[in-house]
Order: C-alpha cells, then structure tokens, then sequence
C-alpha cells in the first residue's frame, strides 16, 4: 500500500493530529483505495481553534483594509502558483476530471481570495443626513467575531474559500471544516495561508465528520455566525441547533434546477451547454440543469442529437486528461445515484443512455458511472423532484410557456434556472416569474463575482457573493448624532 497522508487540523498557524487521537478514513475515488487519514476532530479541537480565533480577533479586526487585501491577494498569488499541486490533489481526492480542477476548481479559489482582496477595499459604511432635524446618521458595519464555515465536497477548494475569504477580509477569525470526504486542499492551504502571511490564528481549520466536528462548530455558543453549503436536511438540522443562539445563518443548499429550452434558441450552443450544464463535475453541482424540458417543435431533434452527444463522453480516470467524467465522490454516494436510476425505472421513465456503472481497466474498484438520460412522462415523478447529484438527468417535453412554467417551478427546490430563447419578451416574463436565485438565460454558470449568489425555497436562505457575503459577515451598527 502507498504511504498513508495524513491531513492535520490546522489552528494558530500549526498543524496538529486531533486531541483524542481518533481518524477517518479517506478514499480515493479513482481507484476505491484509501490513500489518507483525517482528523475526526472532537469539541476540544473546536475548542482550541475558536480559542486560537478568539485571540487573534482584536488585532486581526483593527489590521488595515490595505494590509488585509495585500495577504488576500498573496494567498491568491501562492494558489496560482502552486495550481499543478492543488489541482492534483484535488482531482485524487474527489474524482474529479485533472482538467476541471486545474481549469476551474483552483482558478477559482485563487480568484476568491483576489476578488475580496480587492472588495474590501470598496466596501464602505453609509451616512444619512437627517435633513431638518440637525442630525446625521451613520451606519458602520463591523466584524462580527469569531465565524463558522461548513463546506461540502462537490468543489471543495472553491466553496470552501468562497466563504474564508470574504470573512476574513470583513476583520473576522474562523473556525472552518471542509468535508470529510475531501479535506486535502483545505489542508494544503493552512501552508499557503502561513507563507502570505496571515496572522496565526485568524483561519483555523478543524477536519471531522459532520456530526462530531461540524455539530460542535454549530453549537459553540460563541461562535456568531454559521455560513454553511450543503445539502437540505444537513441545513435544517443546522436552522434547527442555531436558531435559539439567534446566530447569524447563510445556508446554501441543494437544488433541482431546470432547464428550458424554447425552439428559438442558437441551437448548437444550446446543445453544447446542455451536455456540460448536465454533467459537469459527474453532474455533482448545485447548479446542474437536471430537468431538462424541450418545446414540443425540437423535442425529436434534441433527444437524437443530445443523447448523440453524451455518448461521446469519456468516461475514465481523473488523471487523464482526455476524461470527461471521472469517478463519482465515493461509494455511498455512487449507491445512491444508481438508486435512483432503479426508481426512475421503476416510475417508467426510459432510460435514453447510460444507467449503469463503468469499469475503467487498472482501476476496477473505482465509482465511474455512466452519463444518464433519462425520458420522463410527468414532472411528478421522484426522479424529476429529488436531488440525484449526479451524472443523471430527466428530459421531456412542453406545449406552452404557461406549462413549462408551471413545472419549472413545481419542486421544493429552487437554486437556479435556464432558459434557452431569443425573445427577450419571454426572456422578461419567464425570469421574472421563475422561482430561483438564478437565472441564466443563453448561457449556464457564467459567474461574475460581484453578483448574488443564492436560492429560494428548500435550496435556502441568504446570498453569498460581492457586498452581499460582506454584508453577512458583519454586523450594520447606525449612530445618530443630533448637533
Ligand atoms: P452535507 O450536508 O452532507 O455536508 C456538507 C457539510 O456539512 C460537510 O462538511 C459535513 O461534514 C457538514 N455537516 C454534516 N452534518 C452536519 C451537522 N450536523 N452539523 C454541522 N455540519 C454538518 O452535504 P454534501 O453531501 O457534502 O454536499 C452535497 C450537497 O450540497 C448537495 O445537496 C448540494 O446541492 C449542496 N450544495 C449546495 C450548493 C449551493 O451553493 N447551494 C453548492 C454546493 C453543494
């Protein structure tokens, strides 16, 4: 067996093994072999961590705005220069495609810490003249203290630091846990962080499971305000313990999100980035189009070519950098999609591709899973209402703009949505009245940083992204001076 790495929490600027000893195993998708131990941190490891971020708090939220951007924008620099490494052990430890890590995944975790670098710098607090009533307002927005952030293991570097950086460029100090299931870039950060700079303590990250180390995170009565993405129930429970702290919540959770497509949209680009808006990242990404509805007038057309499309797909190992789809995050997981293909066949929909798992030779025990199409007759089937968060989607078709709608609209969910047309009347009425976060229209997942990101309905409550995570992350304190 290969040398066992051992991911450490990371509190006050060092590495340490957790206080009682006790470790998780970590899996490599690619090949099914564990390659790692993590931490399964207890509440004494929370512990240590929040009293290592509640010493670092008073100086951490008095350090300039210049000197907090100039350590942000170094940790940006140290993560472009390290991409090869980071992207590496991104793609070992969740099974995605080299090429999307290093594309996509570590880019943009540089890019977080550079955007808010730059932001805090433009952040500012507001003033009201009381006109007539010889007073002025002002409204100062101050870190709120020690915060917690709870990421998920679908793009672990990249989510994980869309919620450190903004955080820590408001003046906070964190306690923050990856997921268990991919901990090794949030590891391999602590390093960057102490090579730019940051003072010790400001970031500290404890590894464990959910329930053991991400519970006492949650429950820590000190720790003011929980930022966490991840799945629905996992928020609820989060709501649920947080509530009668009156802590501060962001919570960004799962999503069902459709995908509309009219038959006046630039067809070939609507198919390209179907196939990608899809099965991206095996599908396991909050913002896949799962639902597919096509108007009736190309729905034959669609099927033929889309299905075309994703049997072109290259299913293999992660590392090579001809894949397409890599492994699937781990076995359970792998278990659950391939359920609920079995219920999807059970509720009839006709499997158009795929629904079977893949053998990639040298790495049998790998999760590969075929990319999946599936035909649906009704949108009220389980398959077309629960998140899958995987390489699967649903097609079927539609008459009118009010139908689609309608379906569009009836899940619980209600992250993002796209919409493929050249009408700019549709395009007004149709995302006026989707209920998402987000709306694409003519593209999927283009980002622009600087603009709210966030759901409705069971995928949450809050937004992250530009002025909106700094606004989470502090406190709005108004003065009133009468003169
Ligand atoms: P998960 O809810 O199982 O875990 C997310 C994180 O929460 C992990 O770090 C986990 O250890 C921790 N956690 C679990 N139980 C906890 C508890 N009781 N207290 C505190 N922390 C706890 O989700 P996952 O399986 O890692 O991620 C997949 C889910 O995340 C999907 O539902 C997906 O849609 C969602 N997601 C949402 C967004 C978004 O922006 N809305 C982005 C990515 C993923």
């Amino acid at each position: 067996m290969t040398k066992m790495e051992k991911v450490k929490n990371y509190i006050n600027g060092k590495f340490h093994n957790p206080l009682q000893d006790n470790w998780i195993e970590n899996y490599c998708p690619a090949n099914g072999d564990v390659y790692g131990l993590i931490p399964n941190s207890s509440k004494d490891d929370v512990e240590n961590a929040y009293i290592a971020a509640k010493s670092a708090f008073p100086t951490w939220s008095q350090t300039t705005l210049e000197e907090r951007s100039r350590i942000l924008i170094k940790i940006s620099e140290l993560l472009e220069a390290n991409l090869q490494r980071f992207a590496e052990a991104e793609s070992k430890d969740n099974g995605k495609p080299i090429s999307l890590a290093k594309s996509v995944d570590i880019p943009r975790a540089a890019s977080n810490f550079r955007f808010f670098g730059n932001a805090i710098t433009q952040f500012s607090s507001e003033s009201y003249e009381s006109v007539g009533k010889n007073a002025v307002n002002y409204t100062l927005r101050q870190p709120i203290g020690v915060v917690g952030c709870i990421s998920p293991w679908n793009l672990p570097l990249y989510l994980f630091t869309w919620k450190i950086a903004p955080a820590i460029a408001a003046g906070n100090c964190i306690v923050a846990k990856p997921s268990e299931v991919t901990p090794m870039t949030a590891f391999l950060l602590g390093e960057i962080c102490n090579e730019a700079g940051l003072p010790k303590g400001v970031l500290n990250i404890v590894h464990g499971l959910g329930t053991s180390t991400g519970q006492a995170i949650v429950e820590h009565p000190d720790i003011k305000a929980i930022s966490f993405t991840g799945g629905t129930a996992t928020g609820a429970h989060i709501a649920k313990v947080a509530a009668p702290m009156f802590k501060k919540l962001s919570l960004e959770l799962g999503g069902k999100n459709p995908n509309i497509i009219f038959a006046d949209c630039d067809y070939d680009d609507m198919l390209n980035t179907t196939v990608r808006s899809s099965f991206a990242n095996q599908g396991q990404i909050c913002l896949c189009g799962s639902r597919i509805f096509v108007e009736a007038s190309i729905y034959d057309k669609f099927k033929t070519d889309f299905v075309k499309k994703v049997k072109q797909l290259k299913v293999g190992h992660p590392s090579n950098n001809d894949t397409n789809i890599g492994a699937l995050v781990s076995k359970p997981h792998l278990e659950k999609v391939m359920s609920y293909i079995n219920i999807a066949k059970k509720e009839n929909g006709k499997i158009l591709c795929g629904g079977n798992k893949v053998t990639v030779k040298g790495f049998e025990n790998g999760y590969y899973l075929e990319p999946t199409v599936i035909e649906v007759q009704t949108d009220e089937c389980r398959i077309n209402q629960e998140e899958v968060f995987g390489p699967v989607v649903t097609i079927m078709t539609f008459n009118t703009e009010e139908d689609v709608l309608k379906m569009a609209n009836k899940v619980k969910y209600g992250l993002s949505a796209t919409l493929w047309t050249n009408s700019l009347k549709r395009t007004m009425r149709m995302s006026n009245q989707l209920q998402a976060g987000i709306v694409w229209v003519n593209t999927w997942m283009m980002r622009d940083l600087r603009t709210p990101f966030g759901g409705v309905k069971a995928s949450g409550v809050g937004r992250e992204g530009g002025f909106e995570a700094l606004r989470f992350f502090t406190e709005a304190k108004n003065v009133c001076i009468k003169y």
